[in-house]
């Protein structure tokens, strides 16, 4: 088995989290995997490292394991529209694929350089009133358990619910099964200055398939408002805000070669509905991100509630955005039995600076129960968390099923689970 040693630190793609492990261990086939599991004492697995906080650190004296030398499988049936992923691919790579067979995935993140497995583990999502979660494709899942048997739970089995956005708890996910759908097109227009005094939230996040509404609340104004219009939709129609003259990029300062197609012109899925091209950085790069998933009703009061303590984020932000997420079935999803709206924050690359705002977000969201993404930065005490997923025993019942020697529970999943 190949192993990584770097010699001075392994850490996330944003830097902030440093692994407590120098070790990056590599297994290039399901045997090996296997056996690697089955004899370590504490282990997590790291996907393309893409998120904000511990929840991927295995913790002092623990491993870290990637996917990264196992065969690539990309395995798509067309005629029953699924394809079989492997534990270690990128969106990226896995769109191109489903593309060329004439096929969709149904929604995308904001970025496709993110692994398929580590993205449903911690229930990352696109936009869309009606578009669930990324985990919402998955239809099986395929794990290697810590005494390193492989078990496979599909839709249909009562289990189903706890391994999808499991958080790395339950196993190594060495292949999942996703939903595909006909290939459709996409065009993209931005558009600019929509004030959020007397902004009907719903008509504009139902306007298109897709909808970004971007602040920098140093205003209460939405400065870009991104509209990705399925073209079997018929004609867009957006005339709440005028179009924006150029292609431009969400985060002040950064250039729009860096974004997908805009100006309507239409293209494949997948090159409109991340916001990021793969072969550019996404976002910053420069950055913290925080996220909260509130029922969807409360989106207006929730947005005037951020609106009130402004000046004390806008100096530490880069830019919100604020998206749309259909409920979904998973029992640690964010977006688990509600529609939800997501209130996401970038944040300058300044944990000190940064998180006492964080805090000020928290309280003032605090009246609507509030869901933070499990990849970015929170401090919202575990106690009050577990409260707000009804199904958070059923998930620690599973757990301590499919992991009873908690090979796979490091602090962040021991103080989510507080048993
Ligand atoms: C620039 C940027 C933009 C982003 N945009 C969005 C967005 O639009 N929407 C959104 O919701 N989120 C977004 N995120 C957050 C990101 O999607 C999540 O952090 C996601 O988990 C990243 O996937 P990853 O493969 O990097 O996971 P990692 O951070 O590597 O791992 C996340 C978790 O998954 C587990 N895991 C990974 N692979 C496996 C496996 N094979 N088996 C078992 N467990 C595994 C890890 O142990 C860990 O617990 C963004 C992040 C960045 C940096």
């Amino acid at each position: 088995m190949s192993r990584t040693t770097t010699p001075a630190a392994l850490a996330n793609w944003a830097g902030n989290i440093v692994f407590s492990t120098t070790e990056l261990l590599r297994p290039a086939t399901l045997g090996k995997l296997r056996e690697t599991v089955a004899g370590l004492d504490r282990v997590r697995v790291l996907g393309s490292g893409h998120s904000f906080n511990t929840v991927a650190d295995p913790g002092a004296g623990g491993a870290l394991l990637s996917l990264d030398a196992l065969p690539a499988e990309i395995d798509v049936d067309t005629a029953a529209r699924t394809v079989r992923v492997g534990g270690g691919v990128r969106y990226a790579r896995l769109a191109r694929e489903v593309h060329a067979h004439g096929l969709a995935l149904a929604n995308m993140a904001s970025l496709p350089h993110i692994s398929v497995a580590g993205s449903v583990a911690t229930g990352t999502h696109g936009s869309g009133a009606a578009n669930g979660p990324l985990a919402a494709s998955v239809r099986e899942v395929e794990l290697v358990t810590s005494d390193g048997s492989v078990t496979a739970v599909g839709r249909g089995d009562a289990r189903f619910g706890g391994v999808v956005t499991s958080l790395g708890a339950l196993g190594v996910v060495t292949a999942l099964t996703l939903d595909l759908e006909p290939a459709f097109e996409v065009e993209q227009r931005v558009f600019t200055g929509l004030p959020l005094d007397g902004l009907d939230f719903t008509a504009v996040a139902e306007s298109a398939y897709s909808v970004s509404l971007f602040t920098s609340w140093r205003r209460p104004v939405f400065e870009q408002v991104w509209v990705k219009h399925r073209v079997d939709d018929g004609p867009l129609v957006f005339d709440r805000a005028p179009a924006a003259a150029g292609p431009v990029h969400p985060v002040p300062g950064m250039p729009a070669v860096n974004c997908t197609e805009q100006l309507g012109v239409p293209g494949p899925w997948h090159e409109r509905l991340p916001h990021f091209r793969a072969e550019f950085t996404p976002s910053s790069g420069d950055e913290l991100q925080s996220e909260y998933l509130l029922p969807r009703g409360a989106a207006l009061e929730a947005l005037h509630a951020l609106a009130a303590i402004r000046e004390a984020v806008s100096p530490v932000l880069q830019v919100c955005e604020v998206r749309t997420v259909a409920g979904d079935g998973q029992w640690l999803s964010p977006s688990y039995d509600r529609d939800s709206v997501a209130v996401h924050f970038t944040w300058v690359d300044d944990t000190a600076a940064v998180l006492p705002v964080i805090a000020r977000v928290e309280e003032a969201l605090a009246p609507f129960a509030p869901r933070p993404h499990w990849g970015k930065v929170f401090t919202v005490p575990w106690p009050v968390l577990r409260e707000r997923y009804p199904r958070h025993a059923d998930f620690a019942a599973l757990a301590a099923e499919l992991d009873p020697r908690r090979a796979f529970r490091n602090a962040f999943v021991q103080d989510l689970l507080g048993d």
